[in-house]
């Protein structure tokens, strides 16, 4: 990637000043807006309140011709564009909600060259008269936001998207930049190549979120743990995260029995209603917003102090993506999540109902989900790692982990050589389920079939619940003591791992989780 000449960063740095007060980049932006300015294709990743908007923006204020910019969502054109007219740069949208004669007044500022930006939805855009009438305007570049829209592999796919690769063949001139939050890379990838890009510089930025504090948490009764950091956080803003419309519902209307101000918002609510609990919001006229994933793709809200989920999130990027909605002014936010082996089996009964059934990939991602939940690692370090990245310091001194508020088993060692134990036993032939049956001393017939009651290893940790034991396994999996081979994920020893059975290393094993009314609780879906 190359840096703009001097003058070039100058005259973007004076656009900043004057039209935005800003004295600096932020990190990536000048490479960012150094690319936009030489006209080479870019695909940007920046996380959420990076500063993606100016990469295209101070450009488009500083070159010849008119910036079109790709924009899914209508309240988001209408947020850019109202902050961009504040700032006095000339800009529109044209979308569904103009009248035919705001349409003709907007292509007649394009015509004269009125406008810097025009912010377009997909669908519009490709529609044939409106390539047309672009064609015939002389075009500064053009910016692609929310990109990763474009990518099934992302998680908000939109098929209108898919249209825009016809773009580069359109406007063989103009360069095209995509925009997106997205870390993973194979979207990343998937941008460029469904876009048609040129030799596209990529320009990916840190995924660390230093200023939100992670934690992770199996509850007892999850309503209970949500309305502790709810009450801890009274009166500021926070957004709670439901798998089910129905948990969203409930949710919303306990808090509000119990005096907080919250809304619910998904996708079963007219849209005029989902309107109007997304504006209360945004006017802080409600401090809690209880949402399924429908809610937050664009909302600009940058002093919402705490994400909860009080379900687990069906994959890292969705994850990473809602928790990011926390803490957009660079202050302290807490994010807080709430998972049990439940979540993972009513996404996957939720993925089986859906349109694509359960593909492999979508499968994959929320394995990952499980592992992180269930993962004892720093989990700053386990975020940016999923997505290729590393961290440099050793205690992220913000998340649970690194505050030491985990409930650790106080003899690891003795707990994790036992079920080391049990997988040599097994001839490390079966996988971490069957493994912590025989640990738990199950009398199902497999079992004896197998001749694995006569094991030594057999019921070996009898006074714990196969469910705790299946997730030390997992926990030693995380922790490279153990891996997990082959199709049926067999469990194998690591070198780690035989190290360990010869007292070498300190696993990290929490707590069983307090065993409560949620299984009974959340037995329906
Ligand atoms: P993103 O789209 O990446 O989530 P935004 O473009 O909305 O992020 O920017 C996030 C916030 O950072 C906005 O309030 C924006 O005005 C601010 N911002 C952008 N660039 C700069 C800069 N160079 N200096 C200071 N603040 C900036
Ligand atoms: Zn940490």
């Amino acid at each position: 990637q190359v840096a703009s000449p001097p003058h070039v960063e100058a005259q973007l740095l004076e656009a900043l000043r004057r039209y935005w007060g800003y004295d600096s980049f932020l990190p990536l932006q000048a490479e960012a807006m150094g690319a936009t300015m030489a006209r080479q294709d870019s695909v940007v990743v920046l996380p959420t309140g990076g500063g993606k908007s100016l990469c295209y923006q101070a450009p488009a204020v500083c070159r010849e011709g008119l910036a079109l910019v790709v924009s899914p969502l209508i309240s988001l054109m209408k947020d850019q564009v109202d902050a961009l007219q504040a700032c006095g740069v000339p800009a529109a949208a044209i979308n569904s909600t103009l009248t035919p004669g705001e349409r003709r007044d907007v292509a007649e500022q394009i015509r004269r060259g009125e406008l810097k930006l025009v912010y377009v939805a997909p669908e519009r855009l490709l529609a044939e008269r409106t390539l047309e009438f672009f064609k015939q305007t002389p075009l500064s570049l053009i910016a692609i936001d929310e990109a990763h829209c474009i990518s099934q592999w992302g998680h908000d796919f939109r098929p209108e998207y898919r249209g825009l690769k016809i773009l580069k063949a359109h406007f063989p001139g103009v360069s095209v930049h995509a925009y997106t939050a997205t870390a993973s890379e194979r979207v990343q990838r998937d941008i460029a190549d469904q876009l048609g890009l040129h030799q596209p510089q990529m320009l990916i930025g840190s995924f660390d979120r230093p200023n939100l504090i992670f934690r992770i948490r199996r509850p007892a009764n999850r309503f209970a743990d949500v309305c502790q950091l709810v009450e801890q956080r009274k009166g500021e803003a926070g957004i709670v995260y439901c798998i089910s419309r129905k948990e969203v519902d409930k949710t919303a209307e306990a808090l509000r029995a119990l005096g907080y101000r919250a809304l619910p918002y998904h996708a079963g609510l007219s849209d005029d209603q989902r309107h109007r609990n997304q504006d209360a919001f945004l006017d802080e006229k409600a401090d809690i917003v209880v949402a399924t994933v429908a809610f937050g793709m664009g909302i600009d809200k940058s002093n919402v102090r705490y994400v909860i989920h009080a379900g687990m999130p069906k994959s890292l990027e969705h994850y990473v993506q809602e928790s990011g909605r926390a803490g957009r002014d660079g202050l302290e936010a807490d994010c807080l999540l709430l998972y049990s082996g439940r979540d993972a089996i009513v996404w996957r009964g939720l993925m089986e109902k859906g349109e694509n059934g359960a593909d492999a990939a979508a499968l994959q991602s929320l394995a990952a989900m499980e592992r992180f939940c269930g993962g004892v690692t720093c989990r700053h370090r386990a975020i940016v790692n999923y997505f290729g990245q590393e961290l440099d310091n050793d205690n992220c001194g913000a998340c649970d982990v690194c505050l030491g508020e985990l409930n650790l088993v106080d003899e690891p060692v003795v707990l994790a050589q036992k079920i080391l134990s049990c997988v040599i036993r097994l001839d490390q032939r079966f996988g971490a389920d069957y493994t912590s049956k025989v640990l738990a001393g199950s009398n199902e017939s497999r079992i004896r079939e197998l001749g694995h009651d006569s094991l030594s290893t057999y019921g070996l940790l009898s006074e714990h619940r196969h469910s705790a034991i299946r997730e030390w396994v997992e926990q030693l999996v995380g922790q490279a003591y153990l891996r997990k081979a082959g199709e049926y994920g067999t469990l194998e020893l690591t070198e780690t791992g035989r190290a360990l059975l010869k007292g070498q290393g300190t696993p990290q094993l929490t707590k069983p989780a307090p065993v409560g009314r949620e299984s009974k609780a959340r037995g329906g879906k």
